[in-house]
């Protein structure tokens, strides 16, 4: 994706029984509430209580199907997948579903995380004759799950489940049943809903299952096996819960949808109270006459910026227009258009910062190559000052637990102190949120990861084997 310096999700999950509905279209309509979680594949794969039909593709969900595809996909049972990744020819190979032909019947998996040992299960796998055909993760536990023992599906997942570390959230389709696993450190999102015409969602997020019209939400606990198969969910608890629990707390900071609830805690009023801290935290080191305007860079830093503004008393305004779509289209810019880097994506309006001190809110930086021309941007609309301000730490360690953030040696964080990136982005003052400001915003001392913040990793990481393990754009 150009010009964007966020981390990046690795992808959003679905997975669907309804009796008697358009299930395939139903998956679809979940898929588009998840687009922001990945815009590079989309799949669907839909069981009949015989077989299980699929289609994947590179694209947006909106480019993957057309009435002609769906009309292929029939049954009462479905699961959805859209994908991040960067590049290249392996993109088709490594959209999900993942489907396979066992000895069980058909199986089709979707995975958001990334598993840590995946390099010992492959090897483990493969010296068991097993032939791999990507290098993705979710290959190895499609393959695990296909070649273990026990007489029930939930039997060879539970087994699995013992094998696998890391991050994962699954939908996983048989011919006669979805089933939405959660590893025990519920690292990434998984929520379930009853449908109100009968039957069940699990989604990545609940606004996926608000968009189908789901009743009394709650999430997947860490360690549970749902199925979806009955009028009733058989929830069984495959593994005990990790205490404490490591959510990935950049959901809350940047991922999720503002309208997404965990826990009872509504992302749009996180982001909110993330601002307020900040606001706190730089008022209280510098007073608070220290602008004249608070601005947001679109879009997720819109409720930080409202609520930097409340407590801060600095008034809040527009000042970037973003182009929304530029970054996720497949046609590269020209040399020209690319030398106009994050000015293809945004436009400053002038009269909202012409003359003033701006404090512009962002939610993170990554590498630190499209914070300096957004500075740069304000300066030549005519900005006095620009001060910038992040509703989260330096993110200064790597993310193993299927977030894309680059190497260590990548992370502007790593390489620079607080200073030198302010000197580096040509700002007149930068200020990060503190990790306890960040966790009295989301109300909690504990239960989540800040591993890419603190460098405290809630499982054992084998650095220079996870390394070579997670490639980027191949899951
Ligand atoms: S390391 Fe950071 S991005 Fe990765 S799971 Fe933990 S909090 Fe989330």
């Amino acid at each position: 994706m150009v010009f964007d310096d966020h981390p990046h999700e690795e992808c959003g999950v679905i997975g669907i029984f309804a009796p008697n509905e358009d299930v395939a279209r139903m998956t679809f309509f979940g898929l588009y509430a998840l687009q922001h979680r990945g815009q590079e594949a989309a799949g669907i794969a839909v069981a009949d209580g015989q077989a299980i039909s699929m289609h994947k593709s590179v694209g947006l969900v909106s480019q993957v199907f057309t009435p002609n595809t769906m009309a292929e996909l029939n049954g009462d049972y479905a699961i959805g997948h859209t994908r991040y990744s960067t590049t290249g020819s392996s993109l088709l190979r490594n959209a999900q579903p993942f489907m396979i032909e066992t000895i069980h019947g058909p199986l089709a998996l979707a995975h958001n995380g990334n598993l840590v040992n995946s390099a010992e299960l492959r090897n483990e796998l493969m010296q068991h004759g097993v032939g791999l055909s990507s290098s993705s993760d979710t290959e190895v536990m499609t393959m695990m799950l296909a070649r273990n023992g026990g007489a029930t599906w939930e039997e060879r997942i539970r087994t699995a489940m013992s094998k696998w570390i890391g991050a994962y959230s699954l939908v996983i389709l048989t011919r006669d049943c979805v089933y939405a696993v959660r590893d025990p450190w519920g690292f990434r999102p998984l929520c379930i809903g009853w449908l109100p015409g009968g039957g069940h969602a699990v989604a990545s997020e609940t606004g996926a299952l608000q968009t189908l019209g789901c009743e009394a939400i709650r999430d997947v606990q860490p360690g549970e096996v749902v199925s979806l198969s009955n009028s009733a969910l058989k929830v069984m608890q495959a593994l005990p819960p990790m205490e404490p629990s490591a959510m990935c707390v950049f959901e809350h900071i940047y991922f999720a949808r503002p309208d997404q609830t965990w826990d009872g805690l509504n992302v749009h009023h996180v982001r909110q109270k993330l601002g307020e801290e900040l606001a706190k935290e730089i008022s209280h080191r510098r007073g608070s006459d220290f602008g004249d305007v608070v601005i947001p860079v679109p879009d997720s830093s819109v409720p930080a910026a409202i609520g930097f503004s409340h407590v801060s008393g600095i008034p809040y305004n527009d000042g970037f227009i973003k182009n929304r779509y530029v970054g996720r289209t497949f046609i590269e810019p020209t040399d020209s258009l690319r030398k106009r880097g994050v000015a293809l994506k945004f436009n400053v309006i002038q009269e909202n910062v012409l003359d003033k001190r701006v404090v512009m809110i962002d939610d993170s930086i990554v590498r630190g190559n499209t914070m300096g021309p957004l500075v740069k941007l304000l300066r030549n609309a005519g900005a006095k000052e620009v001060h910038v301000a992040i509703t989260c730490p330096p993110i200064a360690h790597p993310c193993f637990m299927g977030v894309d953030m680059g190497r260590q040696e990548d992370l502007i964080a790593h390489r620079r102190t607080v200073d030198e990136i302010c000197c580096h982005v040509g700002a007149d003052s930068l200020y990060y949120l503190s990790a306890e400001g960040m966790m009295r915003a989301v109300g909690r001392e504990d239960g989540f990861c800040q591993a890419c913040f603190t460098g405290r990793y809630p499982i054992a990481v084998d650095l220079p084997n996870v390394k070579t393990g997670f490639e980027r754009g191949t899951k």
